[in-house]
């Protein structure tokens, strides 16, 4: 085996050599000449480049005249998609209308070029792959991560301190880490360690990092897969796949294994109409059974990411699987601060630049794009010659990047932190008045990355699911508290009520329909709520009552709810200086908790408050591990 080996890496090596002097002489012989990606995106401003081939290495733009020119698609990193890179053409105003885009090669030789790096990276991994395994006979499995598609990382660098702004999830991840490290001292004492984890929030918000953080800080293989890898396979091979990839998993525990965008097979099952797709109905399968089939004493955790938790099979979420969630959100003004410095560590700034001020505008932008703004802050200064990046090259990397972004519509501008400042306020402060409604938990005016400008969570002190109907009045009360803070104060109203008004309408229908809160129907159950078998989703429960009674139950709802607006209204009225002070701390700090609430609740100016919360910074914000029951959010 030993000699085999040798022959084989030898092989290898010989063949990267052909292949390196093979790239060399491409690189001189092909006409088309290499552009940074500023150059060719001028290019491409001033219409000079009229058809471009994208692939997923080269792209090559050619002018009228047939010169061609070529740019790394890694080193575009942030547009390495050209359909993000074309977003931000057309909002930049360019005219896209004269350029010709093919998804293919101009040419064999590029062609050739183009899997230059495939090869290598290819040959490089299979030497590396033969190495481990003449180094150990224990990794011997390693082979079969080919099979699986997964991939395995071992001695990971990435720690806690690479995660800027979530103290939260960390302390919550910290137990996942102790155990890790040891899993026998948890096993000997029986306690029972979450044997799944999912990370939700948007995309860009560190889930990635943190699944590997986590690795990195136990010091244990991390195993990634992920779920959209699965889709297009062959029937019954991504359920072999993952059979592999728990396997290997357990044979190299304690470990990771990390499934990224799990809701590509997670999904709802029969959910869809006719057919469905049995292959990634049958890959997750697979994976309920090898997660049901773990022992307490398996050192394997498996955490999954998805920024959509609601789309997923509850099946998933059922106690032994993930049962525990974790919510990474955009961060806020502190978070962002902190994760602007982690990515300047081995940047050279100037001493112009104030990362609390950049914090201050970059509202909504996640950890990824931060991160990104940074670097192409460095192009930008590299570009100019510059041996610091300076403020203005931080400033037009942010103008670029908003650019971009504003597609996405989670750029916030000033006036808008404003509006959702006083809207979440609304929420908070008549929870706090409401006697029925539970302790707020959190108030935010960072978007959570479903269209909500902000949210507002409320927390019981302790479990309890009783629901009365003084309950449900102070929740529909609370819910319209946003809405009655716009028209008070702004004047006016936007749309991010949309969300609040469903709930509600939810909420006063089903008093009515289904737990007979009203007197004028009586106590009749009017929706029958029987499970609806032919898809979830598009099944309606069978009315059971007539025309005048639809009516009838409208025209109850209607003034359920506009009984409760006008009492929202009035609260807010006679407590208007609260409302003002906690909408100046929200402006100011974006993200308030339970304790700050409590202190604008007793008429604390937001003076006050926010010299407290600076006070405070850094030792914080570790208080919602406490608390029973089911959290609910008005957006
Ligand atoms: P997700 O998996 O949630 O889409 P990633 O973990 O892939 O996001 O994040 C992409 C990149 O953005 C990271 O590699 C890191 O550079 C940066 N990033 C995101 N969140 C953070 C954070 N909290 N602290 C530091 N860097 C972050
Ligand atoms: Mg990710
Ligand atoms: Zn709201």
């Amino acid at each position: 085996m030993n000699k085999k080996t040798k022959v084989i890496i030898w092989v290898c090596v010989a063949i990267a050599a052909v292949l390196i002097v093979g790239a060399l002489l491409s690189d001189y012989i092909a006409s088309a000449s290499q552009l940074s990606f500023s150059q060719f995106r001028a290019k491409i401003e001033s219409g000079e480049i009229v058809e471009i081939y994208v692939n997923a290495f080269v792209w090559t733009g050619k002018t009228a005249t047939g010169k061609a020119f070529t740019v790394n698609a890694p080193a575009l990193h942030y547009y390495s998609d050209w359909a993000a890179f074309e977003a931000t053409l057309i909002a930049s105003g360019v005219d896209l209308s004269n350029l010709t885009v093919e998804f293919s090669n101009p040419n064999s030789g590029s062609m050739l070029e183009s899997l230059f790096p495939m090869l290598m990276v290819g040959i490089v991994a299979l030497v590396f792959f033969i190495l481990m395994r003449q180094m150990s006979g224990a990794n011997a499995k390693a082979m079969n991560i080919g099979k699986t598609k997964a991939h395995v990382q071992n001695n990971l660098k990435v720690r806690f301190a690479d995660v800027a702004g979530a103290e939260e999830e960390k302390e919550e991840l910290q137990e996942v880490v102790e155990f890790l490290k040891s899993p026998k001292k948890f096993a000997d004492l029986g306690a029972k360690v979450p044997r799944g984890i999912l990370l939700v929030g948007p995309p860009g918000t560190g889930k990635t990092l943190f699944a590997k953080a986590v690795a990195g800080e136990a010091g244990v293989p991390f195993f990634s897969v992920s779920g959209s890898d699965f889709v297009e396979m062959y029937v019954g091979v991504g359920a072999s796949r993952v059979r592999d990839l728990f396997d290997v998993a357990k044979k190299n525990q304690p470990a990771i294994i990390f499934i990224d965008e799990i809701d590509a097979v997670g999904r709802r099952r029969g959910a869809g109409l006719g057919g469905g797709h049995d292959e990634r109905e049958q890959t997750l399968n697979q994976i309920l059974v090898a997660m049901d089939g773990f022992e307490t004493t398996d050192g394997v955790i498996v955490m999954a990411a998805t920024n959509r938790a609601d789309i997923l099979d509850p099946a998933l979420l059922r106690p032994g699987r993930f049962d525990r969630q974790i919510n990474v959100n955009l961060p806020d003004v502190k978070g962002r601060e902190q994760i602007l410095k982690v990515h300047a560590r081995n940047k050279p700034f100037a001493t112009d630049v104030n990362f609390k001020t950049i914090a201050r505008i970059t509202v909504g932008f996640s950890g990824a794009e931060l991160a990104n703004l940074l670097n192409e802050a460095a192009i930008l200064a590299a570009r100019a010659g510059r041996k610091l990046i300076e403020n203005v090259d931080v400033y037009d990397a942010f103008d670029k990047t908003v650019m971009g972004l504003k597609k996405k519509s989670h750029v916030i501008t000033e006036a808008d932190k404003r509006i959702i400042a006083y809207h979440e306020s609304g929420h908070a402060v008549l929870a706090g008045l409401c006697k029925n409604c539970d302790p707020v938990h959190e108030v935010t005016i960072i978007p959570r990355g479903n269209g909500a400008g902000g949210f507002t969570m409320t927390r019981p002190a302790e479990d309890s699911v009783f629901h009365s109907y003084n309950q449900m009045l102070d929740d529909i009360c609370m819910t319209l508290g946003g809405r009655a803070a716009e028209a008070l104060v702004v004047k006016d109203v936007t749309q991010g009520a949309s969300g609040d008004l469903r709930s509600v309408t939810n909420t006063a229908r089903r008093m009515i329909t289904q737990y007979g809160m009203s007197e004028e129907l009586g106590l009749v159950a009017y929706d029958s709520d029987q499970p609806v078998f032919v898809g979830m989703e598009y099944g309606h429960s069978e009315k059971t009552y007539s025309q005048e009674t639809a009516a009838k139950i409208d025209a109850e709802v209607r003034r359920i709810i506009s009984e409760a607006y006008d009492r929202a209204l009035a609260l807010l009225k006679e407590n208007r200086s609260i409302l003002d002070n906690m909408s100046r701390v929200l402006v100011e700090k974006e993200t308030i908790y339970t304790e700050e609430v409590e202190m604008l609740m007793a008429g604390k100016d937001y003076k006050e408050v926010i010299a407290y919360m600076d006070a405070q910074d850094g030792n914080r914000r570790v208080n919602s591990l406490l608390g029973g029951g089911e959290e609910k959010t008005a957006e």
